[in-house]
């Protein structure tokens, strides 16, 4: 259900409930009201008559019949009957002998001294009067005609009340509701016109501080990390299908060329070869590509145990000297680590390989003398690792975009690479729970320095 429609419902029926017992608490209070002053009247009219039979020698039973049913001042239908302690009528003016009275009722009426009922649409009191030689039982029932209509009209007024007030009160919500939601209406218009191909359309924001106006600003910044990340996809599917494209185009062009006319063996040979060294190229890129979707992926950090992370870097270093003979790797533990523990992380043993493989061949890739520094510290519960090489630096426009895929440094262009292995680093520290950063001075060489955090830390 729409929240307008939702708002209007609880709003009527918050003045639903107020106005219904409003209105019941009035008309119970009138009600016992009209009761109490109407068994009053009853009680000083049964009252004054016995006082004037009884205690007014000049009237008797007869006159006292004139004067009452004469008695304009009378209540409506109005039945007085007196009784003496024996039981005989002294006095009765209901002719019609509506109003039934057993002796049982009489003991009763003697015995509480007041005794009140309802009976065929009369109200009854019957009440003791005493004198100084004997004991009365006066009857006196009528119709409150004047107070029933009266409570009827409040009855009815009531229910006028109720229902218009519940009509009112439906408008007013409805309106009310859809005036407090105009914002949000607006909001939700404004998000619909935003597709893919829109993502740089904004919400408009006012410099109110209310809820709708931070509901905009956060879904505005939820837009720019979206139409981000984005864009970055986009760059790199263009940036990945141009990596695996231009070693394909040399491939092709290399055939092509092979094939215009006959060749000797030895060039068919040396255009293998080079082709060779093209697939192999490819083949490297690609799977850089590949371990860069997985360590992006959720499995990769599902799949954690404790890993040493001395025994990696020493398989890293065999590993990268193999790939020239230049390179010269140097492995410093620092005194601190005094237990092999500290050198434990939770970690993916082939995903930290890679890390350590990257930072170790970037160090002597990018080094004038192809020789890479790796020193090992315990910092405050990480293991710091740093990987330092004198060389041609980075420059400082540069620093902080080597992280992003496929972004080489201005000044490494001469030299192999894709731009692909500091964002797999990246990403596989954090996978980690680490960080990397990095120092450099341009012509100088740079320090890349690891942190990863040890396993009992
Ligand atoms: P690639 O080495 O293939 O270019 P990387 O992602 O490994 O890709 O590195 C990105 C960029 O960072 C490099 O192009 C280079 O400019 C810079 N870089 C990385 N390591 C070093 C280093 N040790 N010394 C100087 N520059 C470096």
């Amino acid at each position: 259900m729409e929240i307008r429609k939702r708002l209007t419902f609880l709003f009527v029926g918050i003045v639903a409930i107020i106005l219904l017992l409003s209105s019941l608490s009035i008309f119970y209070f009138s009600s016992n009201y009209r009761q109490e002053d109407f068994y009053n009247r009853l009680r000083s009219k049964g009252r004054n008559t016995a006082k004037l039979l009884i205690e007014v020698e000049e009237v008797d039973a007869e006159l006292l019949l004139r004067i009452e049913l004469d008695n304009p001042e009378s209540l409506s239908e109005e039945k007085i009957i007196i009784y003496n302690f024996a039981n005989e009528i002294l006095f009765n003016t209901d002719r019609d002998n509506i109003i039934q009275i057993s002796s049982y009722l009489l003991d009763e009426i003697r015995l509480q001294g007041e005794v009140r009922f309802e009976t065929k649409g009369y109200e009854v009191l019957g009440a003791m009067y005493t004198d100084r030689y004997d004991r009365f039982v006066v009857i006196t029932a009528a119709k409150d005609t004047y107070g029933l209509s009266k409570l009827k009209n409040l009855r009815n007024i009531l229910f006028i009340v109720f229902i218009s007030g519940i009509g009112l009160a439906s408008l007013t919500g409805w309106l009310y509701a859809g005036r407090a939601l105009r914002p949000i209406s607006r909001v939700v218009s404004e998000v619909d016109r935003i597709t893919i191909s829109s993502l740089n359309l904004r919400l408009k924001t006012d410099a109110s501080e209310d809820e709708i106006a931070r509901l905009a600003t956060t879904f505005n910044k939820m837009l720019d990390r979206l139409e981000k990340a984005f864009k970055m996809q986009k760059d790199f599917i263009s940036n990945a299908s141009h990596e695996l494209r231009t070693p394909l185009t040399a491939i092709t062009g290399q055939i092509e060329v092979l094939l215009l006319k006959e060749r000797s063996t030895s060039e068919y040979s040396e255009t293998l070869h080079s082709v060779l060294d093209d697939i192999k190229n490819l083949n490297h890129t690609s799977n850089r590509l590949l371990l860069l979707a997985q360590a992006s992926s959720e499995s990769a950090i599902s799949n954690l145990r404790p890993v040493r992370v001395d025994e990696l870097i020493w398989q890293a270093r065999t590993e990268v000297l193999k790939r020239s003979s230049l390179y010269q790797i140097k492995v410093n533990v620092a005194k601190e680590i005094n237990d092999e523990n500290k050198f434990l992380v939770n970690g993916n043993e082939q995903l930290l390989k890679t890390v350590l493989i990257n930072l170790m061949d970037n160090g002597c890739k990018y080094s004038d003398n192809h020789t890479v520094e790796v020193s090992m510290y315990s910092d405050s519960g990480n293991l710091k690792t740093t990987f330092a090489n004198t060389g041609i630096g980075i420059h400082s426009d540069d620093i902080h975009l080597i992280w992003e895929p496929f972004h080489r440094g201005r000044n490494a262009l001469q030299r192999r690479g894709h731009g692909i292995g500091l964002s797999l680093v990246k990403r596989i520290t954090e996978i980690h729970d680490g960080h990397i950063e990095v120092t450099s001075e341009l012509n100088k060489g740079a320090v890349f320095i690891l942190y990863l955090p040890n396993l009992n830390a």
